[in-house]
């Protein structure tokens, strides 16, 4: 449930906006407006009233001749005709030569023209516009009609709130959070004891982790307000607008004590701020702003704010200090576990029949993180409903996985044979070396369809639980299985194809790693020479050494990468006639389950 807040629009805005629409009325229509009073005449009539001396007023312009009649009533205007004694003849008729006539003519219409009509259109523009945008974002939360002020919702206490059996998995978080719901519960056990609570709680986690979901789910737990806002909100065009966000923000939540503050992303402006010449101005204050707020309150007046980072290591330390967020729980990838309950969880809202193996989905999605087993599940319900079927089933889990993983089936890619020839031996070349080396994690699927990510097949490995450390052997395994696929190509044809390119991609960066980071080289032993850059979000690497030592790494890394393929056709060329018999099999089938592999590559 969300309570709308609205905001107050500012008058000088409007001001502002009249301002402009008047000139640009004043300066097009009016003009237009008053010249449709202006009787056109033809010369002709002209020169018969002046010598009728039915003339009042003339102004003689150069492409035009305004004028009036006698008694003033009606405005003339005709085309100016080489006349030289028209001057003369008009000063007898008894003419007054004066300008402006066209304005000086109807002062009345001249103001409603030019005043009271368009502050009326503005005001029902302004009126219909600022409905709209309040219909369209729920909120007021249009930044010009809101500025200053923050898109905190209010999230109020609902029975139908976030609990937190709805996170599955993430115990150590929940159990760290609950602290604080107890603490929301009955603040006064913790005054009297004289304990205040931390003022910040930092949730760091990959993407989709679930931080949102455990931020609600606090708020839910202790029945308390929950303000939600993303720091990319808070930062505006305008210096100091963000700054003022934050102080109303504050504000709000100082009202509604005990309540919760959830600022998402907080990166976007708590980043480091450093000696650059060029600083973010706008940022540092809105940082500035927060820190401020945040030393302001007490601990224990009942404000707690949560806030969610993927990229702790660019925080600026003033934040993470304590007095601040000084309490840092960690939202990790889900384990098998965790993966596992999480499929539980959201497998509760579509229909299932009895037959999927949970664990086993969980063991193929090693990786994925809570929002895209949200997605995976949700997918096998829709596949589901496209076959027909009323209740997903363990198919449909494991397509939806390929579809997480890979893009869906590409139907209409038309391959020719002896590309699906070539795919299908790439294939199985990855399988051999990785069922002919001990400790690889086994084969579970193979299959040559082509994906709609680009992929034209792929091996599935499932490892049988979670691997937390891994071996220099089993690393090195892995690079020969992932060289495996390009090995079968030059054993069978001898000759290479582009369909390697992501396998040499993944070999390289895992070669890479074992040298610069895992210290696995003989040449530099135990030296860092590269650093991690964003942990969660799969960053790229700094270097850290010298130009002279990155040759020297480059050149490291292509000998482990080498040494692997070297490995790999060794490998496949012992096994030269199951790798046929299986290629052409796959080829046949076009998948086949990682039992049917084994059955023949054993047989
Ligand atoms: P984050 O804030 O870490 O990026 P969210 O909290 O927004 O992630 O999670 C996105 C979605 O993923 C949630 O709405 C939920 O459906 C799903 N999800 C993520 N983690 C979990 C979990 N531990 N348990 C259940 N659902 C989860
Ligand atoms: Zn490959």
């Amino acid at each position: 449930m969300h309570e709308v807040q609205e905001p107050k629009k500012p008058l000088y805005y409007y001001y502002g906006v009249a301002l402009l629409i008047l000139m640009c009325f004043n300066l097009l229509a009016m003009p237009y407006m008053a010249e449709k009073q202006v009787k056109n005449i033809d010369y002709g009539t002209f020169m018969t009233m002046t010598d009728d001396k039915d003339i009042g007023r003339v102004e003689i312009q150069s492409n035009q001749i305004i004028f009036t009649d006698k008694a003033e009533k009606n405005i003339y205007k005709t085309g100016p005709l080489n006349d030289p004694g028209l001057v003369v003849r008009l000063h007898e008729a008894g003419a007054k030569f004066e300008g402006q006539i066209i304005k000086q003519m109807s002062p009345v219409l001249n103001i409603l023209l030019s005043w009271i009509i368009p502050i009326g259109i503005f005001f029902l523009i302004g009126q219909y516009m600022s409905k709209k945008m309040m219909d369209r974002t729920g909120g007021g939360n249009f930044m010009a009609f809101g500025m200053g002020k923050s898109n905190a919702k209010i999230y109020v206490k609902s029975s139908e709130g976030i609990k937190f059996s709805d996170v599955a998995g993430e115990d150590e978080a929940k159990e760290n959070l609950s602290e604080i719901v107890e603490y929301l519960h009955d603040p006064g056990k913790y005054k009297e004891i004289g304990a205040s609570m931390p003022k910040g709680i930092l949730l760091v986690g990959p993407p989709g982790t679930g931080k949102t979901m455990l931020a609600k789910a606090v708020a839910g737990e202790s029945n308390v307000p929950f303000f939600s806002i993303s720091g990319s909100e808070f930062v505006e065009m305008f210096v100091g607008m963000g700054a003022a966000k934050v102080r109303d923000l504050f504000k709000q939540a100082k009202e509604k004590a005990p309540c919760i503050v959830f600022i998402d992303e907080i990166d976007a402006i708590g980043q480091r701020r450093d000696g650059r010449a060029m600083g973010n101005d706008e940022r540092e204050q809105t940082l500035n702003q927060l820190l401020t707020e945040m030393d302001g309150f007490e601990g224990n007046n009942g404000v707690m704010i949560l806030a969610a980072t993927n990229r702790p290591e660019s925080l600026d330390p003033a934040l993470t200090r304590p007095g601040r967020f000084d309490r840092r729980v960690p939202v990790e990838l889900p384990d098998l576990k965790g993966r596992e309950a999480i499929l539980r969880v959201h497998a509760k809202r579509v229909k299932t029949d009895g037959s999927v193996d949970f664990n086993k989905i969980a063991r193929m999605s090693s990786g994925a993180s809570g929002a895209e087993l949200a997605n995976i599940v949700n997918e096998a319900a829709l596949r589901a409903v496209r076959a027909g079927r009323t209740a997903a089933t363990e198919a449909d889990m494991e397509e939806s996985i390929e579809v997480v993983i890979a893009g869906y089936q590409k139907k209409n890619a038309i391959l020719t044979e002896q590309e699906r020839r070539t795919v299908a031996y790439h294939e199985i070349g990855h399988a051999i070396v990785a069922a002919e080396q001990s400790g690889s994690a086994p084969v579970e699927k193979i299959t040559i369809i082509p994906r709609t990510s680009g992929a034209l097949g792929y091996t599935m490995q499932v490892e049988e639980g979670d691997r937390y450390i891994v071996t220099r052997e089993e690393l090195e395994n892995k690079i020969a299985t992932l060289t495996g696929g390009r090995a079968a190509e030059e054993t069978v044809f001898g000759t290479m194809s582009t369909g390697a390119a992501n396998d040499i991609e993944q070999a390289t960066k895992l070669a890479r790693a074992m040298v610069t980071r895992y210290g696995m080289s003989d040449e530099f032993g135990m030296v860092a020479l590269e650093t991690e850059g964003a942990r969660y979000l799969g960053g790229e690497s700094y270097a850290q050494c010298s130009p002279e030592t990155q040759t020297e790494i480059d050149r490291e890394v292509s000998a482990i990468v080498k040494a692997q393929h070297e490995k790999a056709l060794k490998i496949l060329s012992a096994n030269r006639a199951k790798l046929d018999e299986l290629s052409q099999y796959l080829y046949e089938k076009e998948t086949i389950t990682g039992e049917e592999f084994m059955k023949i590559l054993k047989g």
